[in-house]
C-alpha cells in the first residue's frame, strides 16, 4: 500500500495518511473531555479457578462510550492516550475506580488493573496506587497490577525499583500478554512476578501450532520449577480449558466462562454467581 505507483497513487496514499492523522487528532481531543464527561467506565471480566471454575476475581477493562462513535475499543484509544501522555490521568482514574468498585465486593475477590508503561514515567505510580488503596479502603492483597514486557523495553531504567515499591505496598504484580512481542523469558528472572498471564493468541494456537511448543514448554517450566501462578486468557472452548489444565494453569479468563461485564451486569453476576463460596450458610454478598 505504501508503494508509490505514480503520482496519483502517492496522492491517494497521502490523503489516507492525512485522514488517519486527523482521526487520531479527533480522538485525542475528544479523549481529553471523555473523563470529565463521564464517558469512561470499567467493565469487569471474571477470572476463574481452573479446577473448580469458582470466580477468584475480575480484570478491570476500560471502556469509552463516545457520543457519536459509540463504544471505542481500548485497543484503539489506549495506544493514542499512551502517545500523548493522557494515559497517566486516565490510568489514575482506572486505578481509583477499580479500587472503589472492588472494596464493596465479597472480600475473597481480587481486582486486576492494567498499567501502561507511560504510567511508570514522571509521576510516582506507587504513590498513586497507595492513595487509591487508602481512599477506597481496599486490602492491598486484593489488588493486582498487570504490566507487559514492553515496560522493560521502553523504560528499563527505574522499572525494577518502581515494581519493588509497588510490591512493598502489598499488591501483586502480573506479567500480561506473555508469549507476544519480545516473548523473552529473561524478563521473568529479573522480577518475582506473582502471576504470568498467557496471551490469547497462544491459547488459541497452543494445541496445534509448532510455534506454540516453546510456550507450552515455558508454561510448564514456569509453573512447576518457578512455582509462578499461571492464568490463561482468551479461553473460548472446553477443549482449550481441558488442555490448559494438563499444563497446570491455575486460572482461566475467557468467553467460555464470562465476557467483560458492564457495571449493571456486575451486580447481578455477584449475586447469582453459583460458584461463590457460601459463608455461614448464606451468600458472601447479601442484598441490602
Ligand atoms: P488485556 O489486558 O490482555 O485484556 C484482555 C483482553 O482480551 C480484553 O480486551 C478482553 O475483553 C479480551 N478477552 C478476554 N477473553 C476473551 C476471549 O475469550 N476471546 C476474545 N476474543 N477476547 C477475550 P479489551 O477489553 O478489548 O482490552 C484490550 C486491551 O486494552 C487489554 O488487553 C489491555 O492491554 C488494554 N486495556 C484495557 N483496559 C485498560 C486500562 O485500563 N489501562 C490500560 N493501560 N490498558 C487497558
Ligand atoms: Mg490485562
Ligand atoms: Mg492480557
Ligand atoms: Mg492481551
Amino acid at each position: 500500500r505504501a508503494k508509490d505507483d505514480g503520482r496519483g497513487g502517492f496522492r491517494f496514499f497521502q490523503e489516507d495518511m492525512d485522514r488517519v492523522a486527523q482521526e487520531r487528532q479527533a480522538i485525542e481531543s475528544d479523549l481529553s473531555k471523555a473523563a470529565a464527561c463521564q464517558q469512561l467506565c470499567l467493565h469487569f471480566q471474571p477470572l476463574v479457578d481452573a479446577q473448580t471454575s469458582e470466580t477468584m476475581g475480575f480484570e478491570a477493562l476500560l471502556r469509552w462510550e463516545h457520543p457519536r462513535r459509540g463504544m471505542v475499543s481500548p485497543a484503539v484509544f489506549v495506544p493514542i492516550a499512551e502517545g500523548t501522555g493522557q494515559i497517566r490521568a486516565i490510568g489514575r482514574w482506572v486505578i481509583e475506580e477499580a479500587c472503589r468498585a472492588a472494596a464493596v465486593w465479597p472480600d475473597h475477590l481480587t481486582v486486576a488493573v492494567n498499567l501502561s508503561p507511560t504510567q511508570f514515567v514522571g509521576s510516582s505510580i506507587a504513590e498513586i496506587v497507595r492513595d487509591a488503596l487508602v481512599a477506597s479502603g481496599l486490602e492491598p492483597s486484593r489488588l493486582e497490577l498487570e504490566i507487559t514486557e514492553s515496560l522493560f523495553i521502553k523504560h528499563p531504567g527505574a522499572v525494577l525499583e518502581k515494581l519493588q515499591q509497588l510490591k512493598a505496598l502489598g499488591v501483586s504484580i502480573a506479567m500480561d500478554d506473555f508469549g507476544t512481542g519480545y516473548s523473552s523469558l529473561s524478563y521473568l528472572w529479573q522480577f518475582p512476578f506473582d502471576k504470568i498471564k498467557i496471551d490469547r493468541s497462544f491459547v488459541s494456537a497452543i494445541e496445534r501450532d509448532q510455534a506454540a511448543r516453546d510456550i507450552r514448554q515455558a508454561i510448564t517450566t514456569l509453573g512447576s520449577s518457578l512455582k509462578m501462578r499461571i492464568t490463561a486468557e482468551g479461553v473460548e472452548t472446553e477443549e482449550q480449558a481441558a488442555f490448559l489444565r494438563t499444563l497446570m494453569c491455575n486460572q482461566f479468563q475467557g468467553f467460555l466462562f464470562a465476557k467483560p461485564l458492564a457495571p449493571i451486569e456486575m451486580a447481578a453476576f455477584l449475586l447469582n454467581d453459583r460458584h461463590q463460596p457460601v459463608k455461614d450458610g448464606k451468600r458472601a454478598l447479601s442484598i441490602a
